[in-house]
Parts: structure tokens; sequence; C-alpha cells
């Protein structure tokens, strides 16, 4: 029998699960742990609440789940509750499937101001998650302006875009749907530091602002790089310069630029302008953000250099969307540079591994994760060769170890308690209401501790 630990509950590891079972069928027990007393990680907390097609894939991950031989254990956090190596003692393998929780810094001045924000507070904010339903983010000012060329850029120019029609069948939490259907944002400015042909948006996800009932992208032509230079693109990025094109003819818009007037859309008085070759910086303000001092840039061997020519955008909030890092676990490498951990191939130390965006970076869809998943599958198989297990106590120790320490832990049927009362307190159209506090999770799932 084989005992493997994996630590993360979002697509990679639940991917890495479906391997185990699909690998050794019922030769092995999969115990999948959460710091969260809920599962799905990025899924619940990272995936926009109006994207539910994308966040349909956890049923998936509920047929793994649902398996005799994975079990959840939610609500324990790895490095605190149990250390690593109190893990590795346990089980035969331990794959860290983490992902990549904190924000990257701008590592500008005025960075740390009220009202400017990482993506994945701000994401989390209005996804949901426990430790950013406080952010309070502030919209009274007309200007938000969004750093970054990326994919969480999109999804978080769309939701400041939208208006609570648009989130009709959306999970997105209450409060924020409250704070985003009285904000005063008219201007979204999306900061490039290079330029169009380098972004790393996908068409969808592109495309969907084009479809927006109130705002309206523009990009200037002038940023356009001469369209037979868009021949040697892949084929997504074809079709993404197609969109970034049609933003700036005004294919979506009403183009009167001929007069030598602006670009605008008629009916729609949210103007979403890609700001490229357009390095932030500095964060301006005393007691909050005011706006953002931002260099021009120019391309040198692919890199972005400033040209010295600088000016200013007012702006009442800042979202920073430059991508991610892997949260630090006490005992284990980290590769500082790649923020995540340092590993070969998945590899950090006899029966230690990693998988998704704690191996690799930030990079890639959910899918990316499947066979990454499998990959270290075959390597744990090779590594334990072909006597399997090593006589590892695995889950019956883990939970002796609980009950001595009394440690809270969450079961997967004890997760679907959570999941009943949050589908029950939907409001109509929405598939659920999230929980937001964690000690109302666990007195959900956990009934009988509140009335003892
Ligand atoms: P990303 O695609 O890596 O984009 C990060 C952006 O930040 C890049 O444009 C980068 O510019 C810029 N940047 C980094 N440091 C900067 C700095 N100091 N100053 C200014 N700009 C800076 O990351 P992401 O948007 O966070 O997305 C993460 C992953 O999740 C991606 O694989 C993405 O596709 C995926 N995702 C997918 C979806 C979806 O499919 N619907 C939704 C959300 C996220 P440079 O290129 O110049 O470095």
């Amino acid at each position: 029998m084989r005992h493997i630990a994996i630590v993360g509950s979002g697509p990679a590891g639940y991917y890495t699960a479906e391997a185990a079972l699909k690998q050794w069928k019922d030769d092995v027990r999969v115990d999948i742990f959460d710091s969260s007393p809920v599962p799905f990680g990025l899924i619940r907390t990272g995936v926009a609440p109006d994207h539910q097609s994308i966040k349909s894939v956890a049923r998936r991950y509920e047929t793994t789940a649902l398996s005799d031989n994975v079990h959840f254990v939610g609500n324990v956090m790895v490095g605190q509750d149990i250390s690593i190596d109190e893990l590795r003692g346990l089980y035969d393998a331990v794959v860290l499937a983490t992902g990549a929780p904190n924000d990257r810094r701008l590592g500008l001045p005025g960075e740390d101001l009220p009202n400017v924000y990482g993506s994945a507070g701000f994401v989390g904010w209005y996804n949901g998650h426990p430790q950013f339903a406080e952010l309070h983010p502030d919209f009274s000012h007309d200007t938000a302006v969004i750093v970054g060329n990326g994919n969480v850029a999109l999804d978080v120019a769309r939701i400041l875009a939208k208006s609570g029609e648009e989130f009709q069948g959306s999970d997105i939490v209450a409060h924020a749907l409250a704070a985003l259907d009285a904000s005063r944002i008219r201007r979204i400015v999306i900061l490039g530091r290079r330029g169009p042909h380098q972004v790393t948006m996908t068409p969808k996800e592109l495309g969907e602002l084009a479809k927006l009932a109130r705002a309206c992208p523009r990009v200037d032509s002038a940023d356009l790089p001469p369209l037979a230079q868009d021949a040697a693109l892949d084929a997504g990025m074809r079709k993404t310069m197609g969109h970034l094109r049609s933003f700036a003819m005004g294919e979506t818009a009403n183009d009167n630029a001929a007069e030598g007037g602006e670009i605008v859309c008629p009916g729609r008085d949210i103007a979403i302008e890609f700001d490229f070759f357009a390095a932030p910086r500095a964060i301006l303000g005393t007691d909050r953000v005011e706006g953002v001092e931002v260099e021009r840039t120019r391309l040198v061997e692919g890199k972005a250099v400033g040209t010295g020519e600088t000016y200013r955008i007012p702006a009442g909030i800042v979202i920073a969307c430059i991508g991610y890092q892997t949260s630090r676990i006490p005992d284990v490498p980290y590769d500082e540079q790649g923020g995540r951990f340092a590993n070969v191939e998945g590899r950090i130390m006899p029966g230690l591994y990693c998988v998704g965006w704690a191996r690799r970076g930030p990079t890639g869809t959910i899918g990316t994760n499947r066979p990454d998943g499998f990959a270290i599958v075959e390597k744990i198989d090779a590594d334990l060769g072909a006597a399997g297990g090593t006589g590892k106590r695995g889950r019956p120790g883990f939970e002796a170890l609980a009950a001595e320490r009394g440690i809270d832990f969450v079961k997967f049927t004890e997760w679907q308690k959570i999941d009943e009362a949050e589908v029950a307190n939907a409001r109509q159209g929405a598939p659920r209401e999230k929980i937001v506090e964690v000690d109302r999770m666990i007195a959900k799932a956990h009934p009988s501790v509140l009335e003892s």
C-alpha cells in the first residue's frame, strides 16, 4: 500500500490524486490537505465569478474526491499544524500542490498606499476568499489603473466594468456586488510595459471586453506594429492581435477619429484604455493613492527600456496584476528567482515533490496541471520502485496526531454541508452565495462543536 499526501486541493492537487488512482488503483491511499476548510483552491477563489463554465471543472475533481481511496483534509495548515518532516514521516510521498497565492510586488515607491492592491488580494476579495473579505476597496474616484497585460488584468478590468445585471448567473460575493454597483469608475487604464505583440492575454478573454454592456475597449493605433508582422505570430496571438486591432479601429466603437475626435462607444460610458509601452515608476499620493507616474518605454531585444519621457495618470485605485509567488513552507527549499519551490522536474528531496504553479511558476491554464499531475505520479512510482509503499502509517498516523494536537480538520462530506448551505443561500439565478468567514464555514462543517 502506498500512502500519498497532497498539499493543496486546487487543480494541481486533484489532477495528481486522479493520476495516483489511475496508476495504483486500490493500492493507494491519498490524503489531500488544504489550509482552507473548503476545497478546489483557485477554481473557487481565483477563476472569475462570471466564468462559471471554467469553474465547472470542479465536478471532475468531485469524482476523484468521492473515491473511497481519497480523503480531503481541510483546515490544516501544513508547516504550522503539522510540519513537512512529520508529513514525510507519515506518508511515502508528499506532493506540494500549493499554487502561488502571493502577489509579486511592483517594487515601486507608494506601493503600500491605501487602495493599491495586488491581484491576489483584489481577485480574492470579489471571489470571497476569507483572507481578503475585509479589503473594502474604494471605487469613489473615476479612474482605475491596472498594471499588467495578462489574463488576470483582463479579469479585473472586466469585473470593474460590468454592470450589476451582467453578473447574473455568476457567484460573485454579495459584498463585491454591492461595492461594484456603487462604483464611480468610468476610466480603466491597463498599463503594459511592453507592446501588443508581448501581451499574454488569450483571445477568448480579450474578446469578452468587446461584449460588455457599458464599457468600450480602446487601443491607440500608433502602438500597433505593422499588420504584416502579425504573420509571424502563432494562431492564438494572431487572434489576440485581431481583437486589439479592432479596438483601435473602433469596430466595437463609433469611430469618429477621422474628424480628429475621440473614439467613443455610443451608450457605453466606461472606457477601457490599453496603454502600451508604459511602465509604472511610482504610485503617487499621500494618505491614499492619487495617481501613477508612468515612463514611456521602447522595446530593445524584447525588453522594455525607459525613454525618459514620463507622465502622470490621476487614479483612485491601482491593481497590480503582475504575477504570483508560491508561499514558503518551513524546511522546504525555495527558488527566490522563480518564486516557487526549488525542484528538479518536480523532485524537491527524497519523498517530497511539487506540481503545478508550486513547481513551474504561475503560467498556463487549469488544464496544464493535468499532465503535470500524471508526470509527478510517474516519478513517484519510479522512486518507490516495485516494493511500492515503505510501511508508513498514512492517514491513521495523521488522525492520531490530529487528535493529540486538537487539529479540527474538515472532511469532504463536511465540505458538502458547507456547499449545501452556500447553494441554499444563493441569490436568484446565482449558483451559490459563498461563506466568507472561516469560523462560519467550520460551524457548517461541524455543527455539533457549536452545540456542545
Ligand atoms: P501573466 O500572464 O504572466 O501576466 C503578467 C503581466 O504582468 C505581464 O504582462 C508582465 O509583463 C506584467 N508585469 C510583470 N512584472 C511587471 C512590472 N514590474 N511592471 C509592469 N508590468 C509587469 O500573469 P497573470 O495575468 O497573473 O496570469 C497568470 C496565469 O493565469 C496565466 O497563465 C494566465 O493565462 C492564467 N489565467 C487564465 C485565465 C483564463 O484562462 N481565463 C484567467 C486568469 C489567469 P512582461 O510580459 O513584460 O513581463
